[in-house]
C-alpha cells in the first residue's frame, strides 16, 4: 500500500494504481502470499524491494503447482550481474535509503507472525511512522518492544503515525482476548497425549491451515512425540531456502523429512501425501475465534460405554451416526478420543493487545494497514490504555500526551537528553509539597540551596528514567526464536 506521509513509498502488495505516485522505495514485510501482488511485474525498471534476509530467501525459493513447478518469482534474482531487484537488509540496525529525493532511515524490527516477518521504522527526521505488517502482539513482545532502541524516541513521545494489523476486525467478537500462542498449543498436547488417553501409535497428526506461521505448533508436536515433521516440496524449500539467517526455520529443517512414511506429524498439502489424507489422521485445526466451550465440545473425549450409535471400522476409526464427528479408539480401548482437534492460535492481535501496543507511543496516530481509521484505536480510547499499558513511563499517559503535544509543537526535532530535562523539570515542579525539601523547590526566588536541590532532584529523575529505558533486557540480535542473523 502506499504510505501517505512518505509519497513515492509502497509497503506490501505492488500493483500499480493509475493514481498513485511513481514508485520510488518499496518495503516487503514477509512472504504470504496476499502481501506479494504485484512482485511478479516488477522488473529492473522498478526500484528494488528491501526486505529481511530470511524473506527473501523465502519467497526467491516459492514454486508453482504447490511447489513442484517453476520458481515463481525468479526474475527478482541477480542475473549476470544484472540489478537486485528483491534485496536483504539486516534487522535491528538503520539504513539510509531515499524516497523521491527524500533521505529516510528504514529499520526492520523482527515481528511474531511468521518467520523472516518484520515491521518497519521509516523516519526522515521530521515524520516517522511505524509499519507493524501482520503481528500478533501478546504482551510479552510488546513489552520486549518497549525495550527497544530504534523505538526508543517514539516510546518517549516523539509523534509518529502507527500502520498497526486490523484482521481483529473480521470477527464476529471483536473486541475478543487470545490467549497466547503458547497456552493453546500446551492444551493441544494434553489432549492429544493426556496420561490415561493415548491415541494408538499408528495414527498420525496433520495440520490444517495455510501457510507459515504455525512453527511453534508444529515444533512443540514433534518434540512430544519424538518424531519428524514431514514437509511438502513446498514448505521444504521454503524453511530450507530461510534456515541460513531465522533460527525458526532452522529449526523445522532440523526436525523434518521429505519422506512421509518416516514422520507422524505432517505439515503438506492436501493431495501431496498419502498419510496426511489417509484413514488414520488426526486433523488439527488453529482456531482464534472459537469459544472454549465450543473448543471443549469438539475435543470432547467419550467413554466406549457411552458411545450412543454409529459405525466402526477396522482401522479403530468411529463415526459419530448424527454429528459425523470422527473418533478413535485409545491404546486402552476404553475411550474414544477426537478426529479433529481444535487449539487456540492466532497469528494476528486482538484488539486488547492492539490497545496495549498503541499505549507504548504517547504522540500516535493509528491507521489500519489500508491506510483506513481504526475506530476501536482513536483517540478517546486514551482511558483503555491506562489500563492496558504495562511497562510505561512513570507518568500517566495521559498526562504524557498532553506534555508531548506541547513538546512537539515548540520543539519537534528535540533531541531525547533536552526532552528528558524537560519532562524531569516538569514533573519535579509539578510535584505536590510533600517535604520541606521539596517546597524548596517549589520557592519562587530560589535560595543556593534550594537550586541544587532542584537540580539534584533533576539529576536524580534524568538518571532513573535513562536507567529505565537503557536497560535492555532483551536480547534482540540473539533472541532464540524470532531472532535474525
Ligand atoms: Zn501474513
Ligand atoms: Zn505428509
Amino acid at each position: 500500500m502506499q504510505i501517505d506521509e512518505f509519497p513515492g513509498l509502497q509497503v506490501d502488495d505492488f500493483r500499480i494504481r493509475e493514481t498513485q505516485p511513481q514508485l520510488s522505495l518499496c518495503l516487503l514485510t514477509h512472504m504470504h502470499s496476499d502481501h506479494l501482488s504485484g512482485l511478479e511485474r516488477l522488473s529492473y525498471h522498478s526500484p528494488p524491494v528491501y526486505c529481511s534476509a530470511a524473506t527473501r530467501a523465502m519467497v526467491l525459493n516459492l514454486r508453482h503447482n504447490n511447489g513442484d513447478g517453476p520458481l515463481k518469482y525468479h526474475h527478482l534474482r541477480k542475473e549476470g550481474g544484472g540489478i537486485e531487484i528483491l534485496q536483504a537488509l539486516d534487522v535491528g540496525i538503520p539504513h539510509q535509503l531515499t524516497c523521491q529525493s527524500r533521505t529516510v532511515q528504514v529499520t526492520l524490527i523482527p515481528t511474531v507472525h511468521c518467520p523472516g516477518a518484520t515491521m518497519f521504522l521509516v523516519d526522515d527526521g521530521n515524520t516517522a511512522i511505524l509499519f507493524t505488517g501482520d503481528i500478533r502482539c501478546e504482551a510479552w513482545h510488546v513489552n520486549a518492544l518497549s525495550h527497544h532502541p530504534a523505538l526508543l524516541p517514539f516510546t518517549l513521545g516523539q509523534a509518529i503515525s502507527l500502520y498497526v494489523d486490523n484482521t481483529f476486525e473480521q470477527h464476529d467478537n471483536p473486541d475478543q482476548h487470545y490467549d497466547e500462542n503458547s497456552v493453546g498449543v500446551a492444551e493441544l498436547l494434553a489432549t492429544i497425549d493426556s496420561d490415561n488417553t493415548k491415541y494408538p501409535d499408528n495414527i498420525h497428526f496433520a495440520l490444517v491451515a495455510s501457510s507459515t506461521g504455525y512453527e511453534e505448533a508444529l515444533i512443540a508436536l514433534a518434540l512430544r512425540f519424538q518424531t519428524k515433521i514431514h514437509l511438502d516440496s513446498y514448505y521444504y524449500h521454503c524453511y530450507m531456502a530461510a534456515a541460513d539467517t531465522c533460527p525458526l526455520a532452522r529449526q523445522i529443517i532440523g526436525l523434518s523429512t521429505i519422506n512421509p512414511a518416516s514422520a507422524r506429524v505432517h505439515w503438506c498439502r492436501k493431495g501431496h501425501c498419502e498419510n496426511r489424507d489417509g484413514p488414520l489422521t488426526i486433523y488439527l485445526s488453529p482456531r482464534v475465534t472459537m469459544s472454549q466451550s465450543d473448543i471443549d465440545e469438539r475435543n470432547r473425549k467419550l467413554d466406549i460405554r457411552d458411545f450412543p450409535g454409529g459405525t466402526y471400522n477396522e482401522q479403530t476409526l468411529f463415526v459419530h451416526t448424527e454429528s459425523a464427528i470422527r473418533y478413535v479408539l485409545s491404546q486402552d480401548g476404553h475411550t474414544l478420543l477426537p478426529g479433529h482437534i481444535y487449539f487456540k492460535f492466532s497469528r494476528h492481535a486482538s484488539l486488547p493487545e492492539l490497545v496495549h501496543f498503541k499505549a507504548m507511543f504517547p504522540a500516535c496516530t493509528v491507521k489500519s494497514l489500508a491506510g483506513e481509521p481504526i475506530p476501536q484505536l482513536d483517540p478517546d480510547a486514551v482511558v483503555q490504555l491506562k489500563i492496558y499499558r504495562k511497562k510505561a513511563w512513570s507518568t500517566p499517559v495521559t498526562a504524557v500526551k498532553r506534555k508531548m503535544s506541547v513538546h512537539s509543537s515548540t520543539e519537534s526535532n528535540g533531541d531525547i537528553l533536552d526532552f528528558l530535562h524537560q519532562q524531569a523539570q516538569e514533573s519535579s515542579l509539578s510535584t505536590p509539597p510533600a517535604s520541606p525539601r521539596k517546597d524548596s523547590v517549589r520557592t519562587a526566588e530560589p535560595s543556593i540551596e534550594s537550586t541544587s536541590n532542584e537540580s539534584k532532584v533533576l539529576e536524580e529523575t534524568l538518571r532513573n528514567n535513562l536507567d529505565e529505558w537503557f536497560n535492555l533486557k532483551f536480547d534482540w540480535k540473539n533472541s532464540p526464536i524470532y531472532g535474525y542473523k
